[in-house]
């Protein structure tokens, strides 16, 4: 299963939010939108980064509350791992897995095409199953 067909079910809309905007508005984002993480953007609409609610929790272990008027871009991750559409699930959840992120941007044709999250992984891949499952229970009592 390609990530391609996760977003085809789940859409390709990602939720965003301007580099300079504040942390106060990223947090109210994501529990607004209930996610867990937002890409950042700049004035062209450009990926420049990624912000999650563990960023958002350590800001405010180290800064206190102080830290939701500060910019999304002194908390955000800027080293964005992404994917490409055609790429297999399961590697796309080992390098989430092994980069101890739950997020991935999706990239075509050089543009932000999408975004899938472990959860959305894990959910797909256990329908596959059970669909793998009932075929073949069906292929045997048949
Ligand atoms: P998450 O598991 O998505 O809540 O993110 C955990 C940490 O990894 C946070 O510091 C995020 O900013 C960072 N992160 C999340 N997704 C990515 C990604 N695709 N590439 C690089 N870092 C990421």
């Amino acid at each position: 299963m390609t990530i391609a067909r996760i977003l085809a079910r789940k859409g390709r809309d990602v939720d965003t939010v301007h580099q300079r905007h504040s942390l106060r508005d990223a947090v109210d984002k994501l529990a607004a939108k209930h996610i867990g993480a937002l890409v950042v953007v700049d004035e062209a609409g450009a990926l420049v980064g990624i912000i999650s609610e563990r960023d958002a929790v350590r800001a405010i272990a180290t800064r206190g509350c102080d830290a939701l008027d500060d910019e999304v871009s002194a908390y955000m991750t800027r080293d964005v791992v992404t994917a490409a559409e055609g790429e297999d699930v399961i590697a796309a959840v080992q390098r989430m897995s092994q980069g101890r992120f739950r997020h991935l941007p999706v990239i075509a044709d050089g543009r932000l095409a999408g975004i899938i999250s472990t959860g959305d992984a894990v959910k797909y891949r256990l329908e596959q199953m059970e669909q793998e499952q009932s075929a073949l229970r069906e292929y045997i009592a048949g």
